[in-house]
């Protein structure tokens, strides 16, 4: 911040918040979540109330599934469901491949991440502090200390679509889960790194929001 500018900001000095957090999409918005991993009804109320007590900005970072997969509903990966049953063929060769899918997200996922973190640097330049960014423990792009095993499209492709319930996908789900990041905090935090920007993260427990338990984000 120049001397002009620090000059404009103590003497036009107004209420904005000093400090501000970066949360995952879905946090704010869950249209964004997987079928069966909603059930805010519209945002996380408790994170939000809590950034509000706390006078935290809120910045929504972009949902990176949705960006690489196919919009709100992640196409792709809808096409995935049962597909072993309906086209065992194509399903192989699908499979086949799925290191080529992995390698095309984290691509896709990698030009975000730099967009998130440019963001994030122009905050921190112009004197703000970054509390943190809190991502979603459980998912395989945006976990912190949790993600999701990629085998797990093994048990998604085995669906029966027509009789698929949402305990039976529940399980499926929360039997993949594994320690690890998921691929967006990957490359959030490289890019994060390769900047100098040293950011905490948190995860927001999914499975424990869907059971109707989730904890307060510590900072
Ligand atoms: S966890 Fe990340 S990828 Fe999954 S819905 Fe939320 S923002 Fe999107």
């Amino acid at each position: 911040v120049s001397t002009r500018e620090h000059t404009l900001l103590r003497r036009l000095r107004d209420e904005r918040p000093r400090r501000v957090v970066f949360l995952a999409h879905c946090i704010l918005d869950e249209s964004t979540r997987y079928l069966g991993g909603a059930c805010a009804r519209g945002c996380v109320a408790p994170i939000l109330e809590q950034c509000m007590r706390e006078r935290v900005g809120i910045i929504q970072m972009p949902c990176p599934e949705a960006r690489a997969w196919g919009g709100v509903l992640k196409k792709r990966l809808l096409a995935i469901y049962g597909a072993s049953r309906s086209h065992p063929g194509a399903w192989a060769a699908a499979r086949a491949a799925l290191p080529l899918w992995l390698r095309y997200t984290r691509l896709r996922y990698r030009h975000l991440a730099k967009q998130v973190a440019a963001e994030m640097a122009d905050y921190a330049a112009a004197g703000f502090e970054i509390v943190g960014v809190v991502g979603i423990d459980g998912s395989p792009s945006c976990g912190v200390g949790v993600t999701l095993d990629p085998r797990c499209v093994d048990a998604l492709a085995a669906i029966d679509v027509d009789r698929v319930t949402l305990p039976q996908h529940d399980r499926i789900v929360r039997s993949h889960a594994v320690a690890g990041e998921g691929i967006f905090v990957e490359e959030l935090k490289r890019e994060l790194r390769r900047r100098g920007l040293s950011v905490p993260f948190r995860g927001h427990d999914l499975f424990a929001e869907l059971d109707g338990a989730s904890a307060p984000i510590r900072w």
